[in-house]
C-alpha cells in the first residue's frame, strides 16, 4: 500500500473519526506491531492542535502470558495508578482512538472463566469513571491489517499479499484511495445517515418483528423515546465525530425487558479474542433464557452472564444484505466490519445518545426509561439475504422496514 494513501487515512481518522481539537489530549490504544501507523495518526493529532498524546500499547503474547500465569485475585485488582490513569481520562476527558489489528482468535485458550472473572472484579472500580465519561468525549475506532488476522482473511495468500490484501479491503470501507479527498466523502455520507435517521424517526415505532428462513422469529420493543442513530454523533460538549471507522449501521436503543422469540447468527462472533460459531439464542420477557453454540458455548454462557444486563439487549442496528462491506463478501471475523456487512443486535449496555433528550436526563433516568446498563456490549450478526423486518407504530400502523434483507422504506 502506498505510503501517501496511508497517511491519508491516518489524516481521516483524526479528522473524521475522533475530531481532534486544538488543545485536546489524546490517548490512543494499539498493538506494538503497529507502531509505525500509530506514530503516523500520533503526528496527525499534533498537527491537528493536539497538546498531549499518549500511547496504550498492547500484545496479545503478553495477555495471554498474564491470564495464564496470575491469579485471579492479581487479575481483578485495579492497581492504584491504573485507578489515578482513569481518573485522569473520566475529568480530562482526552480524544480516544483505538486502532484495531489483532488476530480475531488471538487469546485462544485463555480461560474463559478466569478472564470473565477478572473482568467482572475490576469493573466494580472502573465503573464509576466509565459513566462519568460516557458521551463526554470523542472517540473512534479504525483498523489496520496485522499478520495474524490478515492470514485469517485470507488464508490462502502468502503472509505479505494477505496483509496487502486486507489493506485494500479496509481503505475500501472508509472510502480511502489514492486520488480522492476521504473527508470530503465522510461529509457527504453523514449527510444519507442523517436523512435516513430522520424517515425511520418520523414512524416512531412501538416494537420490530424479524422473520428469516434460517430460524429468527423475533419481537423487539422500543422507548417511546427511542431514537435512531447513525454515521457521526455529538458528544456533550458540542464535538462531532465518528466513532465506528468504516460504518453503514442505523441503530437504536430498545426497552429493556422487552423481546421475545428466536435469532440465530449467520456470522462467527470473535468476542475477547475467542470465536464463537454458529449459535443462537432465544429470548422471554426480554432475557436470554437459553443459547446454543456449535463452537464457543462456553464462552458465550460466561458473557450472557456477566452481569444482570448481560443477557438483554442494549442495540438493534439495520444493515442492508446489499451493502458496500457485505458486498465485498469477505467475512473480517471483526466486528467492527462484520457488523457493518449485516444487520445486528448487541447484548448488554445500551446507547444513551439514542433516547430523545438524553442530554438533559441523569442516568437513573434513562435507566428507568428502559435503556439497559451492562459492563459488556456484545453485538452479534442475525443479517440474511431473505431477512423481513416490520416495524408496527405507536399508532397502529405496520410498516415494512426491511424485505429480502434490504431497505424498502
Ligand atoms: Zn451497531
Ligand atoms: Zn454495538
Amino acid at each position: 500500500m502506498k505510503k501517501t494513501t496511508i497517511k491519508k487515512y491516518a489524516k481521516l481518522i483524526v479528522r473524521i473519526g475522533a475530531n481532534v481539537q486544538k488543545g485536546q489530549s489524546v490517548v490512543i490504544t494499539c498493538s506494538v506491531d503497529q507502531a509505525d501507523f500509530c506514530a503516523l495518526v500520533a503526528d496527525e493529532c499534533y498537527k491537528a492542535g493536539a497538546k498531549y498524546v499518549n500511547v496504550q500499547w498492547s500484545d496479545d503474547k503478553l495477555t495471554r502470558l498474564k491470564y495464564r500465569n496470575e491469579s485471579i485475585r492479581t487479575l481483578s485488582t485495579v492497581l492504584k495508578w491504573q485507578e489515578e490513569r482513569m481518573r485522569w481520562l473520566s475529568e480530562e476527558l482526552p480524544c480516544q482512538i483505538h486502532i484495531v489489528s489483532e488476530d480475531p482468535d488471538g487469546l485462544r485458550g485463555v480461560n474463559p472463566t478466569k478472564m470473565q472473572k477478572a473482568q467482572v472484579n475490576s469493573y466494580k472500580v472502573r465503573k464509576k469513571y466509565i459513566d462519568a465519561m460516557e458521551s463526554r468525549y470523542q472517540w473512534t475506532i479504525a483498523a489496520v491489517p496485522g499478520e495474524a488476522w490478515a492470514k485469517k482473511v485470507f488464508p490462502e495468500l502468502r503472509k505479505n499479499q494477505a496483509v496487502e490484501k486486507l489493506w485494500q479491503a479496509i481503505l475500501e470501507t472508509v472510502y480511502v484511495t489514492d486520488d480522492n479527498d476521504p473527508i470530503e466523502v465522510w461529509n457527504k455520507v453523514n449527510a444519507d445517515f442523517k436523512m435516513r435517521c430522520e424517515k425511520l424517526n418520523r414512524n416512531k415505532f412501538e416494537y420490530l418483528e424479524y422473520k428469516s428462513s434460517n430460524g429468527t422469529d423475533f419481537k423487539c420493543w422500543l422507548m417511546p423515546r427511542s431514537k435512531w442513530c447513525g454515521g457521526g454523533e455529538y458528544d456533550l460538549n458540542g464535538h462531532y465525530f465518528n466513532p465506528n471507522m468504516p460504518t453503514i449501521e442505523v441503530f437504536t436503543t430498545p426497552m429493556r425487558g422487552r423481546a421475545e422469540g428466536t435469532v440465530v447468527s449467520t456470522k462467527p462472533l470473535s468476542y475477547r479474542g475467542q470465536l464463537i460459531e454458529n449459535f443462537s439464542f432465544t429470548f422471554k420477557d426480554g432475557k436470554v433464557v437459553s443459547c446454543k453454540a456449535e463452537k464457543g458455548q462456553e464462552i458465550l454462557e460466561k458473557m450472557i452472564s456477566s452481569d444482570e444486563g448481560a443477557c438483554m439487549i442494549g442495540e438493534l442496528a439495520l444493515v442492508p444484505y446489499d451493502s458496500p462491506i457485505s458486498n465485498q463478501n469477505i467475512l473480517y471475523y471483526e466486528t467492527l466490519f462484520d457488523e457493518n456487512a449485516s444487520c445486528h443486535i448487541a447484548l448488554g449496555r445500551g446507547y444513551r445518545e439514542c433516547v430523545d433528550g438524553y442530554e438533559s436526563m441523569s442516568a437513573e433516568e434513562l435507566e428507568s426509561l428502559g435503556v439497559n446498563d451492562s459492563m459488556i456490549h456484545v453485538d452479534f450478526m442475525i443479517g440474511s439475504p431473505d431477512m423481513s423486518i416490520v416495524g408496527h407504530t405507536f399508532d397502529g400502523r405496520d410498516v415494512q422496514i426491511f424485505k429480502n434483507g434490504n431497505f424498502v422504506i
